[in-house]
Parts: structure tokens; sequence; C-alpha cells
């Protein structure tokens, strides 16, 4: 079977055999420790996965090591609620718009309807590019013009989703995190007025991570939860780098599940992450 995983770790696989050119059944700690640093993996952690394992490290014993660290609480129950609300949350850049239009995708893609929630008003180029996409997707969108309330488009989005028995409403919202200290105000009172809207929602507060910058994220996650608590992780562009081993640092740090893996830039480029062929790929 074609390996999608294969394909996003390309980079990453491709350094780890610049340390590691052929791996034998057996790995010594030394050569273990070279492949995970080699991956970007963070440090402190690459010493305590190494404190558990014997000097000579076999293939299963690799394996259990790097899968232990997504033993975090099980992915929480998709909820039945209809319309599903979710918000996406992250830094400018890092790929929400993008990771928007890959779940309406997805989402349509298995029958259900969707509507798009144009929150990032901050940005005229963001609701320019989400509107695009909406176009494109065929996707209904509710938006207005920079500078206005976002939480008035959350409540509208959730209105007109209710209104026409839409089953996914997907939300953006600004991602200023170092320029503007009331982003945490205005995501705060965004989730109060979705909970107005519609009790219980938002469902799932999403945060989009760039794979491509590594460790450094993991500190952005950290001030996103602190600020609104996030439910799950979507990494984007792990296609392009070679520190696919932040999943691991990111997975370990936040204790949170990852939902999905950005593997390119088009609205198909998604998959589903799956914690034990994402450490099979990085020990093969
Ligand atoms: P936003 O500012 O967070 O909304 O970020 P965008 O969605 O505009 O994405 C920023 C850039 O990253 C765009 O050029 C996207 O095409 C690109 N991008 C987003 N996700 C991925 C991904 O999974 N893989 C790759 N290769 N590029 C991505």
């Amino acid at each position: 079977m074609f390996n999608l995983f294969k394909k996003v770790l390309g980079k990453t696989n491709e350094a780890i055999k610049e340390v590691a050119p052929n791996k034998k059944k057996e790995i010594s700690k030394d050569e273990f420790e070279d492949i995970l640093l080699e991956a970007d993996v963070n440090y402190e952690l690459v010493e305590r996965l190494l404190e558990d394992l014997p000097e000579n490290i076999n293939r299963v014993q690799a394996f259990n090591s790097l899968i232990s660290v997504f033993q975090y609480k099980a992915d929480w129950k998709e909820s039945d609620a209809k319309p599903f609300v979710e918000m996406i949350i992250g830094v400018n850049g890092a790929g929400k718009t993008t990771t928007i239009s890959k779940l309406a995708y997805r989402y349509q893609d298995h029958g259900k309807s969707v509507i798009l929630g144009a929150g990032d008003t901050f940005r005229a180029a963001a609701i320019e590019q989400l509107s695009r996409w909406a176009a494109k997707l065929g996707v209904p969108i509710v938006a207005t013009q920079q500078g206005h309330d976002p939480s008035a488009v959350v409540y509208d989005t959730i209105e007109s989703a209710k209104a026409k028995g839409i089953d996914h409403v997907i939300i953006d919202t600004a991602g200023r995190l170092h320029t503007q200290t009331n982003l945490s105000e205005e995501l705060k009172k965004m989730i109060r007025v979705a909970g107005k809207a519609m009790d219980g929602a938002p469902h799932r507060k999403m945060l989009v991570l760039d794979g491509t910058q590594g460790n450094s994220s993991i500190n952005q996650a950290k001030a996103f939860n602190e600020m609104i608590g996030i439910d799950g992780i979507i990494i984007t562009k792990l296609d392009g780098t070679a520190k696919g081993g932040s999943v691991l640092s990111i997975a370990d740090e936040l204790k949170m599940p990852i939902w999905y893996i950005g593997t390119g830039e088009q609205p198909s480029d998604m998959i589903r992450f799956k914690a034990n062929e994402y450490v099979n790929t990085i020990l093969d």
C-alpha cells in the first residue's frame, strides 16, 4: 500500500539516513539519539526516552518507546451535534485558511454539508482568501467587512447553519498572537457568543500548527491553550520539512490528540494522523 506518511516524512527520512545510513536489526543508544535529534525531536524528550532503553535497541523497543509518547487521553468522542461547530485557531501563516478548505473538502467528501464563517475580520486578505475557497468548493460563507465584530460572524454563521440544516460550521479566527494583546478577549467572546447561538458550541477548538516551525510552535500552542483551551491539533506543511520529529515533541508537551497532518496546498492534501504509521515511518 502506498504510504502517505512516507511521502510526508520524506525529507525527515532523508535527514535521518544521513546520520543512520543502514539501520540494522539493533541500533545503539547513540544511533537512536542521533536519529531522533536529526528529526528535530526536542532534546529533553530524547534524553527521557533513552533513559528507559537498553544499550542495544531492537525495532520493537524503539517502536514502543516512541509510541509511548502518544498515550495521552484518548481522542474525544465525535459529537453528533447538528450543526457541529468548530473554531480553527492559530497564528497567521500557520495554514488556517488552507486547513479550513481541507476540512470542508473532507466533510463534503463524507456527504456532509458545510458553512464557513470568516472570523478573521482583522485581515481583509483573510476574508478574501476564505471567500475564494468557499466559491471553489461550492460552500456558503458568512463574511463581513474588515474591522467588524468577529463574534457577529460566529452568531450569524451558526444561525444560518441552523436555518438551512447544515451539518458543519467551520469558523476562522484571527491569529495576530504577537502584535495584539486583545486577541485573547476576542477569541473568548467568540466562544461565548457561539454558546449563545447554540448550546454546547463550539464543539471543538482546533489548533493549527506550522510543522516547519519545529519545536518553536509548542510555545504558540501553550499560549493559545492557556488563553482559551484547545481540544486538538492539526499540523501543516510537514511535507516541506525535515523536522518531522517535532510531532513527537508536540504530542509529548501538549498531551493533546493530533487529528490531521497537512500534506500539501490543495483541499485534498490532508490525512488523518495515525501514531503507529507515523512511528513506523520514522523508524523505517
Ligand atoms: P493562514 O494565514 O494561517 O490562514 O495560512 P494560509 O492557509 O494562508 O497558509 C499559508 C501558506 O502555507 C500558503 O501558501 C499555503 O498554501 C501553505 N500551506 C498551508 N498548509 C500547507 C501544507 O500542509 N503543506 C504545504 N506544503 N503548504 C501549506
